[in-house]
């Protein structure tokens, strides 16, 4: 199938095609873009990525308003997603909190102004230095994910003379991704404390004994790219029950909920319908308000984490087309291989997950009849492959530009330097100018790390 034309998913908002058949972004043609800044290059759509945090901020202070009988609630963006400087400003400008998962993220939340209040730190796997980090920073929660991190948090937070606020990452046995959920699946991962096997409770009791931790709530992530909301819910209502369980047993009723993130979004325009924002909203504070009433619990102050669904649509990549190759299947089809200039070190996804994405001739109009392309890179590695199949113009050629979207999202943060290759830069464009987020890597940063 070809990509869908600009003016809705997987596009952002503000590409256009223009009269001469070139495709721009808020108003930038992409063939300035590739003269002025080389290719590939990633493309944010500045406006757009700023519209949908600003859609999570508002729809969920909407949905959790104390008039709305609900406790409030924060939306954190999930920066392992993409982070930069001026992307963490952005997003917080429009009223959203950061997440952070390493003590680099963290460090671009700082150098971004982001307040300490609002950003968390994740981690399965934290360092002293990372946790230090944060402490000192005055971050709003550490989601504490073992035992054994319960006592090196409290280490620290006693060695600096501060009480530290936790989280509980509970795994509660739901897990979704695409259209699916199961209720029930197997907690053999490495990501959490099982809610079933009693390790969450039991973390919850070791946390309310130490007086250098302040438990102010629990969390719950059950996936990524997931459509269906329904896992969420039930999701939720497992978290708020261990919630109730532990202020019926120990008086302390858990101020705080974290339902993850995890929202999908649309790659190809043919790969379902993402729920917008409301929805989101309005379903889980449905079912945060059922599960409190049944529980006989006031309702908590509400977090979530949406990585992708802010910044995944809002940028496209833009590649340079080399070789173009015609190659005879067993079928008796034929399949067009076009070679672009970067591949698998700017977009890991289609190898890593088999992501689907979708590809259009960006640089001019074609009236050439259809052939079924496959997109692959320039890396050595028959797996480097950008789109599995589309439908791209016959007289696609060395030297045209192709623009895939929707790689906002783990593509130059999953990006690596496979074949020494440098890393392309993340542009920004908003009304007609794009400016530098991310500078393009040059072969000399690469060789400046070489010790000989
Ligand atoms: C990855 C992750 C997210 C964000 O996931 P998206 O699919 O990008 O929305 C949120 N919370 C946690 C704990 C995560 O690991």
């Amino acid at each position: 199938m070809p990509a869908p034309e600009p003016g809705g998913e997987p596009w952002s908002t503000t590409v256009r095609r223009g009269p001469d058949g070139a495709l721009a972004v808020a108003g930038l043609d992409v063939r300035d873009i590739a003269r002025q800044h080389g290719t590939p290059a990633y493309v944010v759509d500045e406006a757009d990525l700023r519209g949908r945090a600003r859609a999570f901020a508002e729809a969920f202070a909407a949905a959790f308003a104390p008039e709305a009988g609900m406790a409030g609630a924060d939306v954190y963006y999930a920066g392992k997603a993409f982070l930069s400087v001026a992307v963490a400003r952005w997003v917080h400008e429009e009223g959203l909190r950061v997440d952070t998962a390493t003590g680099g993220e963290l460090a671009v939340a700082i150098r971004a102004g982001v307040p300490g209040a609002a950003i968390g730190l994740h981690g399965n796997n934290k360092s002293d230095a990372e946790i230090t980090a944060a402490l000192e920073h005055g971050v709003g929660r550490i989601v504490v994910d073992s035992l054994p991190e319960i006592d090196q948090v409290a280490a620290v937070a006693a060695r600096l003379g501060v009480v530290a606020p936790v989280m509980v990452r509970v795994t509660t046995g739901v897990h979704a991704g695409g259209h699916e959920f199961i209720a029930t699946a197997h907690e053999d991962q490495k990501f959490g404390l099982s809610l079933t096997s009693g390790a969450a409770a039991k973390a919850v009791e070791t946390i309310l004994a130490r007086p250098e931790l302040d438990l102010i709530g629990l969390h719950s992530h059950i996936g990524s790219q997931i459509l269906d909301l329904a896992g969420f819910e039930v999701a939720a209502r497992a978290v708020l029950g261990l919630r109730a369980d532990v202020a019926a047993r120990s008086g302390h009723l858990m101020p705080e909920v974290d339902l993850g993130g995890g929202y999908g979004i649309s790659y190809t325009g043919h790969d379902g319908v993402p729920p917008t924002p409301e929805q989101i909203a309005t379903t889980l504070a449905g079912a945060v308000r059922r599960a409190c009433t049944d529980l006989g619990t006031d309702v908590p102050r509400i977090s979530v984490e949406p990585g992708r669904s802010i910044v995944g649509p809002s940028a496209l990549t833009l590649y340079t087309v080399g070789t173009v190759k015609d190659v005879a299947l067993d079928d008796g089809g034929r399949r067009t291989y076009v070679s672009v200039d970067g591949g698998m070190s700017d977009n890991i996804r289609p190898a890593l997950y088999q992501a689907e994405y979708t590809a259009a001739l960006a640089s001019r109009a074609s009236d050439a009849e259809a052939v079924t392309a496959r997109v692959v890179g320039k890396h050595c590695e028959s797996g480097d492959i950008v789109v599995h199949g589309v439908a791209l113009p016959a007289d696609v050629r060395a030297g045209d530009l192709l623009a895939v979207p929707a790689t906002g999202a783990y593509g130059r943060s999953m990006a690596s330097n496979y074949n020494m290759v440098p890393r392309p830069p993340v542009l920004a464009v908003r009304d007609g100018q794009a400016r530098v987020l991310v500078r393009r890597e040059t072969v000399e940063d690469l060789l400046a790390l070489d010790e000989g």
